[in-house]
Parts: C-alpha cells; structure tokens; sequence
C-alpha cells in the first residue's frame, strides 16, 4: 500500500507488540492497513526488556530486543504501510480522522489503539537533569556497574524490590525508598530483600530531589511521618513507581477508567463503533506480552467485521 492512498482500512496507533500483532492480523484478513508509531523504532516496551523472555508461549529470548526482531521478521513481508517518528496527536471520531503531529491528516474505516503505558515519573527536582547520570532505567541493564556503588530504588511493588535484589549482588548498598507503611511487593521478593544484608527498606518516605554536579550524589528523603527530612549519598538511583496509560489524546473521545485506561468489552470495541483498544492500554489488569497479542487478533477480526459489513461483532 502506498502513502498516496490515506483512506486506510485499518489505522492502528502504537508499534509495540499490541500493534505489530494486529498490523499482522489485518493483513492476513485483507485490510489496507497503516501502523503509527510515534519512535525511532518498532518495539514499544520489547525495547526496555533486558532479561530473558520466558512466559511467550512458542519462544524463548534473551531479551525484548530479540523478540521484537521476531516480530518484525513475522510482519516483514506484509504489506502494509509503517511508518516511524509518526506520532498520532489527535483522532477526530466524527470525521474518522487521526492527525499526526506534523500535521498530515489519515481517514480510516477503522481505528486500533495500541499506545501502551510509560513509566510514572516522581515529578521531584533532578529526576529529568540527572536521567542517564546516575538515574538509571534498568537494573538488569546496569547489574555490574552498580558494583562498589550506593543504590536508591523508589517504589514499593514487584519491579522495585526485584530491581533491589538484582542491583544488590554487585552494589554495597541498596535503599527502597517506599511512601506508604507496607510494600504491595510479592511475599518471595519482599522475604528475600528483608534478609539480604545489603539491603535497607525505608518506609513512609519520600524522594524531595535527586543532586549531583555532573552526576548523581545524594538523593534528599523526607520521612513522612516525623516530617524530618534527610541526604541519602547514592550514587544510583531507580525510579519503579508504576506505569500510566497513554491516552491524553483520547481524554475527550473514548470512555476510559478512572486511571485513563480504555474501556472495551470482549471483542475489544471500545464506546465508539469502529474503535478498538489492546494491549497494556486497555489491560491494566493482564499488562503482558500474551495479551497484546491476544487482544490484536480479536480487534482485528472485530475491526474486520465492522469494514466488511458495517456492523459490530
Ligand atoms: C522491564 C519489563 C519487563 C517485562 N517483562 C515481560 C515479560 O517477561 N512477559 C510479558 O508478557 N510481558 C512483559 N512486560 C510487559 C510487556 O512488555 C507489555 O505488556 C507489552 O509491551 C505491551 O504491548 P503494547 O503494544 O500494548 O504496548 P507498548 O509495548 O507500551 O507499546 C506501545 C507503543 O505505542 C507507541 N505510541 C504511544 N502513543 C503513541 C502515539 N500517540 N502515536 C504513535 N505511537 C504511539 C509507543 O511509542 C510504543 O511503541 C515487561 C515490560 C517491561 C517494561
């Protein structure tokens, strides 16, 4: 399919595996189809996975990255037009329209949305400066460079206290720094870091700034109960705060959950006929390879249904 043709069958926003899964299904399915992604390259999260992938079913990898090449191996041959640095800032429901942020306007019959989540961000002095000098994105990624090293990990849930556990084989000294009394992390991870000797759990604590002339150097914790505030020398820092859906754009136009997740129903049609949703942006609760693969194929063959027939489901 060419650029010149702009009414697309399918237009499918986000190149993670939600949409390279459903770019695939709607072309086994026959629809002209045009995939958005907004970075330099496909792979959404894939891309920030470090660890071996274990729990997709047929393949074993050593990393995101690895998948993500099988992905795109699968989709390679189809034909469908992809195009990167393509960042969809605004839909038009009435019009069925999608505008990217360079302007150009796109009209579909159908409209997937795969945008996944991001990271949440403290929002606190430092965390954006000191991103990439000391704040760190990975714990797999920088297991042995924490060797010697002082650790700050804030978060209380599964990925803080597992990214304690992998930077504390290396590092001299790991701190989670937690808001609240308890930790959601699992009972395994949680056992394992109260008994490591290298590890301190800081409850009902909070992150003031991240400083540091050229690097990280200290990280100001305030105890949130005693209102004493206190300089944590560090030499690293791990931000693992949870994640948020990327949905601002949809705000006005789709029906989305008190924490701006999509809603849809089985077939993964969301309020407005024609408009599907997958993948961890519409999956808060199952937030996984599996399920943005799973979920592409049903919108798919919905966003099929609705082209062919004009009809839902
Ligand atoms: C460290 C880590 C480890 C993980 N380990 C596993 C695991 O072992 N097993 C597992 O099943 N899952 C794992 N996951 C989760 C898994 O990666 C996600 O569930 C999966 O990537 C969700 O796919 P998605 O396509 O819905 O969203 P994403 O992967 O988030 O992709 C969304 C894409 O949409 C793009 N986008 C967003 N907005 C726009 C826009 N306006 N215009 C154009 N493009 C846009 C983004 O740039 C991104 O590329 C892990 C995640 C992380 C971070």
């Amino acid at each position: 399919m060419n650029e010149n043709e702009i009414i697309a069958d399918v237009i499918i926003i986000g190149g993670g595996p939600a949409g390279l899964s459903a770019a695939l299904w709607c072309c086994e399915l026959g629809m002209k189809t045009i995939l958005f992604e907004k970075e330099t390259e496909f792979g959404g999260q894939l891309l920030s996975i470090y660890n071996p992938i274990k729990n997709y079913i047929g393949v074993e990898t050593g990393n995101g990255r690895e998948l993500r090449d099988l992905f795109l191996k699968s989709v390679e041959n189809r034909d469908f037009l992809r195009r990167l640095e393509a960042d969809v800032a605004e839909i038009n429901v009435t019009n069925k329209t999608a505008v990217l942020r360079s302007g150009e306007i796109f009209t579909y019959k159908a409209l997937i949305v795969a945008t996944g989540v991001r990271r949440r961000k403290l929002g606190v002095y430092g965390e954006e400066e000191l991103q990439g000098r000391g704040i760190i994105d990975s714990g797999s990624k920088y297991r042995e460079k924490a060797a010697g090293k002082t650790v700050v990990i804030v978060g209380g849930g599964d990925a803080a206290i597992e990214n304690a556990l992998i930077l504390s084989e290396y590092a001299a000294k790991v701190y989670v720094v937690h808001r609240r009394n308890s930790f959601r992390a699992r009972d395994e991870f949680l056992q394992q870091a109260r008994q490591h000797p290298r590890i301190e759990l800081l409850t009902n604590a909070e992150p003031g700034k991240f400083t540091g002339a050229q690097t990280l150097e200290s990280v100001e914790i305030k105890d949130l109960q005693t209102g004493e505030v206190k300089m944590l020398p560090a030499d690293i820092a791990l931000i693992r705060i949870g994640v948020e859906p990327n949905t601002e754009m949809l705000r006005s136009q789709l029906d989305l959950d008190p924490n701006g997740y999509i809603m849809i129903n089985a077939h993964c049609e969301t309020n407005i006929m024609g408009i599907y949703a997958i993948g961890d942006a519409a999956n808060p609760k199952s937030p996984t390879i599996s399920t943005a693969a799973g979920t592409a194929a049903v919108a798919a063959k919905s966003a099929f249904n609705w082209t062919t027939q004009n009809k839902p489901v």
